[in-house]
């Protein structure tokens, strides 16, 4: 990056990409910063492959900061400032469609491009069960080919850091069990009864006599 003396005034520089820097130390956190972005990063999963700029709805955000893709396995990875900002603006409606496969590499973890080492993984229930990798430095996150879209079609996008919490991962599982439970007893009483049922249970959930109720019940058809 060049940044011409013709452009100083006063104490504010301002170089060719019109960005401005009130000191030194600003303009050497870009310069590092750049130094960074040329380096070529190598895939976690193939770790010959060098990564590149990712496309599709990765290439349309506006955002400083770009997610890379390696070309062998697919693979891409999402920095820290993609994550925080799906948060707000998770561009799911962007690639609907035809879910692909997941790739065999789910099976193993990598290392970060960055080079702070091994990933941490974090298990994922959508359609199927797979894993996403976490860097705990940079909090950059690792996608296997066709986990992006699973993660957006199950609305993960949004709470991406809540994967990597056990609290989080222990009440999203009792309630994942609790619908598969629902659904089967839904099955077996038909809409109706199973509705009548959960109106009647929602009315004396919260009364005073919830106890005297259970209780009548559970006499009732013993
Ligand atoms: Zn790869
Ligand atoms: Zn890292």
């Amino acid at each position: 990056m060049k940044i011409p003396l013709s452009t100083r005034t006063g104490t504010v520089v301002t170089n060719s990409s019109n960005q401005t820097f009130r000191n030194i130390a600003e303009i050497c956190t870009v310069l590092r910063k750049n130094a960074l972005m040329n380096q070529q990063l190598h895939c976690p999963k193939c770790k010959k492959t060098a990564l590149t700029h990712a496309g599709g709805a990765f290439a349309n955000t506006a955002l400083p900061e770009r997610a890379l893709e390696c070309e062998h396995c697919r693979g891409i990875w999402v920095p820290r400032g993609i994550i925080d900002a799906w948060r707000d603006h998770p561009f799911e409606e962007i690639e609907a469609g035809r879910m692909p496969s997941i790739s065999p590499d789910d099976l193993r973890t990598g290392l970060c491009p960055w080079g702070h080492g091994i990933l941490i993984r974090a298990r994922v229930e959508a359609d199927r069960v797979f894993h996403l990798e976490r860097c705990g430095t940079c909090r950059g996150v690792w996608l296997d080919k066709g986990e992006w879209q699973r993660l957006a079609s199950a609305r993960f996008l949004d709470h991406l850091d809540d994967l990597w919490d056990p609290t989080w991962q222990k009440r999203h599982r009792a309630e994942h069990s609790r619908e598969e439970i629902d659904l089967a007893l839904r099955t077996q009483l038909g809409n109706d009864l199973f509705n009548a049922l959960s109106s009647a249970i929602e009315a004396v959930a919260q009364h005073p006599a919830r106890a005297q109720v259970l209780a009548w019940i559970h006499d009732r058809i013993k």
